[in-house]
This record gives structure tokens, C-alpha cells and sequence, in this order.
């Protein structure tokens, strides 16, 4: 598969707002000062530990995990799954 170039990769995790994103996945964020929380869904949490940044655009768990990134992180791991059409499906690489 082709690699994106760096400066696409860049502007994807500057300009795609991760709490949109993330909300569109039917993720409850609860605002917390600057930032929002949720549970996380990668380790057993009962208090919000997973902090999204709308400043950075970036997202870390607090909690047992540790996990957190970018964008692109988060829907390489599954926080936000990316649905594929059924005419991106058909479309072939040139
Ligand atoms: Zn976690």
C-alpha cells in the first residue's frame, strides 16, 4: 500500500478534530476544564481516563493502558473505526 506523504499524514492529524471524531463513533465526552474525558475502551475503567485535547488534537489514557496519539493512532487501534463504502470497496488501486 502507498504511504502518504509526511505532510498529508501532518495535516490529517492538525485539521480532523479528534472529539468530533470520536463523538461520531457514539463515544459519551464529558467536558474537564480544557479537555474532555471518556472511559477508556482498551483497559477495565470504572472513572474516566482516557483525555482527549482539543488544543493538541492528541488523546491519552490516564489509566492502566497508557495508550493515546494522534488521529491516525486512534483509528489504526479502533477508537474510531472508519467505514468503508461500497464504492471505495470496488475501487482499484491504479
Ligand atoms: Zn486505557
Amino acid at each position: 500500500m502507498a504511504r502518504l506523504p509526511d505532510e498529508v499524514v501532518n495535516r490529517i492529524k492538525a485539521e480532523v478534530s479528534l472529539v468530533r471524531l470520536i463523538e461520531s463513533q457514539g463515544h459519551a465526552l464529558k467536558r474537564q476544564g480544557k479537555d474532555y474525558v471518556m472511559c477508556c475502551p482498551f483497559h477495565a475503567d470504572d472513572t474516566p481516563s482516557l483525555v482527549v485535547s482539543p488544543d493538541s488534537n492528541l488523546w491519552h489514557c490516564m489509566g492502566a493502558c497508557q495508550m493515546g496519539g494522534s488521529v491516525i493512532r486512534a483509528i489504526g487501534i479502533g477508537l474510531i473505526r472508519i467505514a468503508m463504502t461500497r464504492s471505495s470497496r470496488r475501487c482499484k488501486q491504479p
